[in-house]
């Protein structure tokens, strides 16, 4: 029983199903003295949209949902609030029962719907630039936290007619490799034919650098690999993101450059252009030379404001000529357009205080 006592919830006796993934969910049912198939069949039912308790799960022997609904519980989130950008990205704020919030953004485009979803509250990870990273390190989401944040924005859009979500990506608050059992749960219930039925090549996983979780990663799923890199030298980097003072940025990249993947999948690499830090043709060159040879794809973006004066966008002639210097140099590069900066839900400015802002204004209580 000690396994399932680790996807209890935190306040109730019960057992939440959505922390479970299926192998979980089958020693479950078999500590009820039920088959193992019926651990297969209850992961079905837990991630149809619409079901909310036992009584729906129409092929389930009745004695046996009177068991389940005695010892466990399938949490979802109720309590949320939603606010649309102009260009069409939407953002969700959660409250966790905590009284924690979290947020992920839900960003439409012509042929996909991806989802950016959080994996901790706050981050430990300090990088200069991010609010969320300002918030310092609150805690970790459980696997049904992350997952929750999926069914409901999946069960949202479908109401919404806004299709069906297509892709998941961790780019939300908190680093998710320092979130990794929970997120390796989080990616089996994604995957699970059964559960939410992602494939692996439309589900990222975004890193600041953990290396050593970065290669757990690619020895035991075969999602994206998303790096944050953000400089070429380590002088820049450990100024910007304190993690590289722990995995200077040789060894970070050399980790991608052996990273366990498919053949043709490329690392994505993200570099944001910070006006007079990163973004000479000077570090252009240097990040040429640093990445000779490692698989990759690289995106670049523009800082969005977070009150920090230090950190400024450089402007769209100097984002330019920094992606033309890689190109012309072999390397493939995108220029990323933030999402949702009118609501402040583009990448770094996730902190939960949209949230508090509004029910401060719902309740009158803002100066
Ligand atoms: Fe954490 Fe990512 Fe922000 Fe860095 S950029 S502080 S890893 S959330």
């Amino acid at each position: 029983m000690k396994k399932i006592i680790a996807g209890m919830h935190a306040q109730s006796p019960k057992t939440d199903l959505r922390n479970l993934t299926q192998k979980q969910l089958v020693r479950f049912v078999e500590s009820l003295g039920q088959p193992a198939f019926r651990g297969r069949q209850l992961l079905a039912w837990i991630y149809k949209p619409g079901i909310i308790d036992f009584s729906q799960m129409t092929d389930l022997a009745k004695e046996f949902r009177a068991i389940l609904a005695q010892s466990a519980t399938m949490s979802r989130f109720d309590d949320f609030q939603v606010e649309c950008s102009r260009d069409g990205a939407v953002k969700f704020a959660f409250l966790l029962e905590d009284g924690r919030l979290i947020e992920s953004v839900l960003i439409p485009e012509e042929d996909r719907n991806t989802l950016c979803v959080s994996s901790q509250v706050g981050c430990a990870m300090g990088c200069g630039f991010c609010l969320t990273g300002t918030m310092g390190f609150i805690r970790n989401l459980t696997t049904a936290e992350i997952v929750n944040q999926v069914c409901a924005v999946r069960d949202w859009a479908l109401t919404h007619d806004r299709g069906p979500l297509t892709n998941l990506v961790f780019m939300g608050m908190g680093e998710p490799l320092a979130n990794f059992d929970h997120l390796l749960d989080a990616i089996s219930i994604f995957t699970e034919q059964r559960g939410l039925d992602f494939s692996n090549r439309r589900i990222t996983v975004s890193t600041c650098g953990l290396v050593p979780q970065m290669k757990k990663l690619g020895d035991l799923t075969d999602v994206n690999l998303a790096v944050s890199l953000h400089a070429a030298n380590d002088a820049v980097r450990s100024r910007l993101m304190p993690i590289n003072n722990r995995y200077p940025i040789a060894e970070l990249v050399e980790t991608c450059r052996t990273y366990r993947q498919k053949r043709r999948k490329r690392i994505m690499f993200e570099y944001t252009l910070l006006d007079g830090i990163n973004d000479s043709d000077r570090d252009a060159e240097q990040l040429v030379d640093l990445l000779r040879g490692v698989p990759c794809k690289i995106n670049l973006l523009a800082v969005n404001p977070t009150g920090d004066p230090a950190y400024k966008n450089p402007g769209q002639d100097r984002i330019l000529r920094f992606q033309h210097i890689l190109r012309s140099r072999g390397h493939t590069v995108f220029i990323r357009q933030s999402r949702g900066e009118d609501i402040a839900a583009a990448c770094g400015q996730l902190a939960g205080k949209w949230w508090e802002k509004k029910t401060e204004e719902k309740t009158g209580q803002a100066d």
